[in-house]
């Protein structure tokens, strides 16, 4: 299924700032909602996308990568697992901060404060971790240790929050459903519970090392492995090794973005490699060997055919970058660039003024055009 743009959604251009994101946003919003649409069944699944565009707009890193990968930024990663509905930075806590910065302006303080709608998302947060690697890393793969600020489960409570592990109790305010109900005229509004913000559980003694959440901050070192092949966009999905969740709650994922820097001499296109070997004018013109070096830290040998042009391409099979998991390798293509000889001294400027003077079929690229061009000519004066 094609997603639609999330500019197009809002209904704005591609630069558009910050400011004019949410205007759009709420014009949208106030219009589609499902509230104003009873009739209209297909508004409240456009009041979706819309929200998921707002919500992936409105914050930088997400629209970052939205700008640079399209859709592809929040789609599955690679090797395993693939998307969760919704996209895979989104969960049902996001869906519901958007929602609520509508209700803000539509009920006033009606809702009470910022949070609306379920809250119950005890799984933890997916972290995006970026990694530049070279060309070389890319050709070869490698293991690499990345520290990761997260949050992990809280050793002293094991996670469930509370002092001395007694059982969380259920909350008495909203007896466990994690929101409350407030009836106003022909709205029913449900909002979170404001006890046990949405968890249902209250606990009676908070472990004092967490404060309750049953997680805490750290630096966690992972070992990753880059496969051979990995390319700029290519995401590696760590599944579990995300932020914890809420009291005990599954963790989420993290994903490592790779971007792999530009090189000096290779130019990658997929598999293949490019690479632009200059070529003295008198080689092109004799034809001979040159030495090219290769992704493996080698070198091979191409024969130069006499009268080769600048711009010929030569392809060597089997020497461009290798497909993620094994599927092959690519080839690589050298383009020669012909170079005219500078800084020439008298005696060469003799002997090139003597080769010109003996000059008759050798530039029969410059006899077509030339000919082209008197026909022209001709053609313009008739
Ligand atoms: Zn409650
Ligand atoms: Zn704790």
């Amino acid at each position: 299924m094609s997603k639609r743009d999330y500019y197009e959604l809002l209904g704005v251009a591609k630069g558009a700032s910050a400011d004019e994101i949410k205007k759009a946003y709420r014009v949208k919003a106030k219009e589609l909602h499902p509230d104003r649409n009873k009739d209209d069944p297909s508004a409240e699944s456009q009041f979706k996308e819309v929200n998921e565009a707002y919500e992936v707009l409105k914050d930088a890193d997400k629209k970052a990568a939205y700008d640079r990968f399209g859709h592809a930024a929040f789609e599955g990663g690679m090797g395993g697992g693939g998307a969760r509905p919704g996209g895979g930075f989104g969960q049902q806590g996001d869906f519901a901060s958007a929602f609520s910065d509508v209700f803000d302006d539509l009920f006033g303080d009606f809702m009470g404060g910022r949070q609306g709608g379920r809250q119950r998302a005890a799984r933890g947060a997916d972290l995006r971790y970026n990694l530049r690697v070279t060309l070389e890393d890319a050709y070869t793969g490698l293991q690499k240790t990345i520290n990761v600020p997260t949050s992990v489960q809280c050793g002293a409570c094991h996670g469930s929050g509370s002092e001395g592990g007694a059982e969380p109790t259920t909350c008495p305010t909203c007896s466990g459903m994690g929101k409350v109900r407030a009836t106003q005229g022909f709205f029913t509004v449900e909002r979170t519970c404001p006890t046990c913000s949405g968890l249902g559980q209250i606990i009676k003694n908070p472990c004092v090392k967490c404060g309750g959440a049953g997680r805490v901050q750290k630096d966690r070192a992972l070992s990753v492995n880059i496969p051979a092949g990995v390319e700029t966009g290519t995401r590696i999905r760590l599944a579990g090794e995300g932020e914890a969740g809420m009291r005990g709650g599954p963790p989420g994922d993290l994903y490592i973005f790779i971007e792999v820097a530009p090189h000096d001499i290779f130019e990658r296109e997929g598999t293949e490699l490019h690479c632009r070997v200059p070529v003295s004018m008198t080689a092109a013109a004799l034809g001979g060997d040159i030495e090219v070096p290769t992704m493996d830290g080698g070198r091979s040998r191409v024969k130069i055919p006499a009268g080769s042009q600048s711009g010929r391409q030569m392809r060597l099979r089997g020497k461009g970058m290798p497909a993620l998991r094994g599927g092959g390798v690519g080839d690589m293509f050298i383009e020669l660039a012909v170079e005219t000889p500078v800084n020439l001294t008298s005696r060469q400027r003799d002997l090139l003024r003597e080769f010109e003077a003996l000059s008759e079929d050798n530039n029969p690229e410059s006899k077509s055009f030339f000919s082209s061009v008197k026909g022209f000519w001709d053609s313009m004066k008739g």
